[in-house]
């Protein structure tokens, strides 16, 4: 028994690294394509940014291959694979609740993180990347890393979910978190700052999380940071104070959105 599992934990660390190296460096190479030099000089933190992620992978596999050994093997689990099991309408809702319940872990959790004792412990490693790069995506110090991988593997217990519709909701997690760092809007202009923006969170959104600490916590959703007024609107992707900075001092701004950083 314990082989197996030890088999299928590695399996998912193995999935999951693959998966981070895959996006980012598909996206770092688009960010090469669209905005030539904005990494420029940063070859240190990405590599820091890299060997955290990995170790990351290790946190969020364990987890997932236990839950995904008990799921073949013992059926544990709300997972379905006959996609009559309940009604159609229940794929896409499906995928909204993991996304809302990850969301509202995601908020207050790093909202907590937020405060100086676990800031210093947990999260200073994910700020340490200034400004972050699509590299960044999985950057989270052990403890972090461990508040998220208990989330997918937890809430698959809870709410039933057919397992393209698990794929859906792995696939925006991983896209969602590598372009949310990345250094540059992807979506366009008009959902940004349109109605649809207003509710969801891309790179602009978080990307003045990273300059300015104390605001935009959410992860996918602008909902709890609109409802507790930590949202400060849109970032600007200008030149964000690189390590060493003092990160208690950043004014709020406008919300001007889509302008590159000059140079890198
Ligand atoms: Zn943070
Ligand atoms: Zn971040």
């Amino acid at each position: 028994m314990v082989i197996p599992i030890l088999l299928s934990a590695l399996a998912m660390t193995a999935i999951v690294g693959v998966r981070y190296l895959i996006a980012s460096a598909g996206f770092a190479f688009a960010t090469r394509v669209r905005q030539p030099g904005l990494y420029a000089g940063q070859g240190r933190q990405i590599r820091r940014e890299i060997g955290w992620s990995l170790a990351s992978a290790a946190i969020y596999g364990v987890p997932a291959g236990i839950v995904a050994w008990g799921w073949r093997t013992h059926g544990w689990t709300r997972i379905y694979e006959d996609v009559g099991a309940y009604p159609l309408w229940w794929l896409p809702l499906s995928v909204f609740a993991f996304l809302a319940a990850h969301d509202t872990w995601f908020y207050w959790t790093h909202r907590w993180m937020h405060r100086p004792g676990p800031f210093r412990i947990a999260h200073a490693v994910h700020h340490a990347s200034r400004p972050p790069t699509a590299w960044a995506a999985m950057s989270f110090h052990p403890w972090e890393a461990l508040t998220g991988a208990v989330v997918i593997p937890s809430l698959v217990f809870l709410i039933p979910i057919h397992v393209a519709a698990l794929g859906t909701v792995l696939a925006i997690m991983t896209i969602m978190g590598v372009t949310n760092h990345m250094g540059w809007e992807l979506f366009p202009r008009s959902m940004v700052t349109g109605a649809a923006g207003r509710w969801l969170i891309t790179a602009s959104h978080h990307q003045r999380h990273h300059r300015d600490y104390g605001c935009n916590y959410g992860l996918y959703f602008r909902f709890w940071d609109r409802l507790c007024g930590t949202d400060r609107g849109l970032g600007d992707f200008g030149p964000t104070p690189r390590r060493g900075a003092d990160p208690g001092r950043h004014a709020a701004g406008g919300e001007p959105v889509g302008t590159a950083r000059p140079g890198g």
